[in-house]
């Protein structure tokens, strides 16, 4: 009898541990007798047949990258039952037994349709933003906050000189917990997130005089992706302040860079789970971290859970950082 085999791929937005999941997928896998073939970008590579066989070797010297060395892609032909079709055709003539897809909700959805096609699949949470709901914890999401909170480290060094406030935008489309957590970690007078309303005079204006009051000279305000808007926020602030206030999108740089060593070991932790679960031959389920322990869900019952927002952690942020 052949060896079973499986296929990794990382899909959607690229971040930082990727590469050390892939890493922990491939020698897993190898361990229990099994042969890995490598996707190149996303699921276009299953359309293409842009396939490599995966050794030992093929994942050294990754660990510490960033970014994806399978490289990503979005693919809208996957996303059609056509292209569905002709991914599972590409797997039955690979004969792939398996696939762990590295990414975020849209790949999982993207997995979902492949197990349904006949091709079992796991998913692993790889995503800066920390936006899946049924995991405290995706790949990528520490270093992105180490790298948000480093530079805007440099950015008060430049506020405190000045006397300025500083609006800085951080990424997070639908979930501010990169606002958050950066957010207490740089001591930021105020942080704006999608998932709580605010008024710019109440919650914002207001804090910084009163700040002022007590001596404070500097502020650091931290806008998520989600509020955006962060140049007329500037600009609002100025003109009801009077304290000059500048805007900064940090934008991609919150994406690269070597994974911190949370990223990496969540990221081995869970790329073995994975392969455990299609060894056994179980499919339609995403990895995930609860309780600080990595658990799994069905894919279906995962997509349809919601994200619960750390309002405790946001309080006392607010609380203290006036
Ligand atoms: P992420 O995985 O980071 O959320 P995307 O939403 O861009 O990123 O999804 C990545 C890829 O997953 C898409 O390009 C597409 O091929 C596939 N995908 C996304 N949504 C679906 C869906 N509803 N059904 C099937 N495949 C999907």
């Amino acid at each position: 009898m052949s060896k079973k085999a499986i296929a990794v791929l990382t899909s959607g937005g690229d971040a930082p541990g990727m590469n050390a999941a892939v890493r922990a997928v491939t020698r897993s896998a190898i361990a229990s007798g099994m042969r890995v073939i490598g996707v190149r970008r996303g699921y276009n590579g299953l359309l293409n047949g842009d396939v490599i066989d995966m050794n030992l070797r093929s994942v050294s010297d990754i660990i510490h990258r960033g970014g994806t060395t399978l490289f990503t892609a979005r693919s809208p032909e996957f996303n059609s039952p056509e292209g569905v079709k002709k991914a599972g055709e590409t797997c039955r003539q690979l004969g792939v037994d398996g696939v762990v897809v590295i990414g975020g909700d849209g790949s999982f959805r993207g997995a979902r349709d492949l197990t349904n096609e006949g091709i079992p699949c796991v998913g692993i949470p790889g995503t800066i933003d920390n936006d899946i709901a049924c995991s405290e914890y995706t790949v990528g999401f520490d270093t992105a906050m180490n790298t948000a909170m480093e530079m805007v480290d440099r950015i008060r060094d430049t506020a405190q000189s000045h006397d300025r406030c500083s609006v800085v935008e951080v990424m997070g489309r639908r979930c501010g917990d990169i606002a958050l957590e950066t957010g207490i970690a740089v001591g930021a007078t105020a942080i704006l997130v999608p998932e709580v309303p605010f008024d710019l005079q109440k919650d914002v204006i207001d804090r910084m005089m009163t700040s002022q009051l007590t001596g404070k000279k500097h502020y650091i305000v931290i806008v998520a992706e989600g509020v955006g808007g962060v140049d007329a926020i500037a600009k609002e602030i100025q003109a009801k302040t009077g304290i000059e206030s500048r805007a900064t999108v940090l934008g991609h740089v919150q994406r690269g860079g070597s994974p911190t060593v949370r990223d990496r070991v969540v990221a081995s932790e869970m790329g073995d789970k994975a392969v455990q679960l299609l060894l056994q031959g179980i499919g339609n389920r995403v990895v995930a971290m609860k309780n600080g322990k990595i658990v799994d869900y069905d894919i279906t019952e995962a997509l349809d859970m919601k994200r619960v927002f750390r309002k405790d952690l946001y309080d006392v942020a607010i609380k203290i950082s006036i």
